[in-house]
């Protein structure tokens, strides 16, 4: 038997929509099994990022309850990224496949028996892309759809509109689990891994219950960690804006003499101040832009730990 699966749900302040996930969840597992898709040594694998209300009392109570659940908890709220990683890495030697999902319901559940299929069919990876972003407000969907577009300009190779809802076989997690940079950006990473892929479409639902996890400024976070962990053309654009204003600046010296040697004054002194200040901007957000590249690089010689797991259940 090679068709182990681990759904992995990683799960901060969640308990208003974790029963309801569970329960569906649950029923999906069943028929997965009944029509000999998945072993039954299949589980759910709830990871507890550090959540303040009851989250973890309630995995640990479906983990008593059924030995289809199993739950992992943090020893404090880590984001996301590192709370996927760790459910990825404790399902990593376990499973034969591995699909990460959301705890709120938004990725649909009923794209698992297709990835399922994929997977069969010999993809190592399978991305869920969503299909349409009619539900996202205007902003939201301006800005992950420009965001995707940025990356990809700035040669890092992400899906269009694929998240983290995505299948990963053994041999997948074991090459991701090579990778170990601190702040990872899974989705850049996984392309990298190469093997063969896949792609499920599927419609994101709204959140069922509960409020967003991720606030402008944990998406901005995001989306920083995306780009600098993913790409250096930031600093070559930098070297290009001074190559730019080096030939402007050559220009204008240029005509500043001949207007001098025709009798005019230069320039005014508007024009010079609003020149200081234009390349003193300039040249700080180059230095906010490479520093950000030096203290990615001071975290990463730290080696520091990406998380720590406190207590897990139902795994033995
Ligand atoms: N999440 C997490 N740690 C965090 C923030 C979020 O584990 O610090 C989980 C959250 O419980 C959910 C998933 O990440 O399962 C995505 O979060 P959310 O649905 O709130 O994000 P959105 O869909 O609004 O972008
Ligand atoms: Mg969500």
């Amino acid at each position: 038997m090679n068709n182990t699966l681990y759904i992995v749900v990683p799960c901060y302040n969640e308990e208003e929509v974790l029963g309801e996930t569970a329960s569906r969840l649950k029923v999906k597992m069943h028929s997965l099994i009944t029509e000999d898709k998945i072993s039954r040594d299949s589980r759910i694998l709830f990871v507890n990022d550090g959540s303040k209300d009851g989250t973890w009392a309630m995995i640990r109570d479906l983990c008593a309850a059924d030995r289809l659940f199993a739950g992992v908890s943090l020893s404090r709220n880590r984001g996301h990224q590192n709370a996927l990683l760790a459910g990825l890495m404790t399902a990593r030697g376990r499973a034969d496949m591995v699909i990460s999902m959301d705890a709120d319901l938004q990725d649909d559940i009923n794209a698992v028996d297709q990835m399922i299929d994929e997977y069969s069919g010999g993809a190592d990876v399978v991305y869920g892309v969503r299909n349409k972003r009619d539900k996202d407000t205007f902003f939201k969907r301006f800005t992950a759809e420009g965001y995707y577009r940025l990356l990809n300009t700035m040669g890092c190779q992400v899906v269009f509109n694929h998240a983290d809802y995505r299948l990963l076989s053994a041999q997948a997690l074991d090459a991701l689990s090579e990778y170990g940079e601190q702040n990872m950006f899974i989705r850049g990473i996984i392309p990298m891994l190469g093997y063969q892929t896949s792609t499920v479409m599927y419609e994101r639902g709204e959140r069922f219950a509960g409020e967003s996890k991720y606030p402008l400024k944990k998406m901005l976070r995001l989306a920083f960690d995306g780009i600098f962990s993913l790409s250096l053309k930031p600093v070559k654009l930098i070297t290009w804006l001074g190559v730019t204003l080096l030939v402007l600046a050559a220009a204008l010296l240029v005509y500043s003499v001949v207007r001098l040697c025709m009798g005019h004054t230069i320039l005014d002194w508007k024009i010079v101040t609003i020149s200081v200040w234009g390349v003193g901007g300039l040249i700080l957000i180059a230095l906010g832009i490479i520093g950000e590249y030096i203290g990615r690089a001071y975290l990463e010689l730290k080696g520091r730990p990406r998380y720590h797991i406190g207590e897990t259940v139902g795994l033995e």
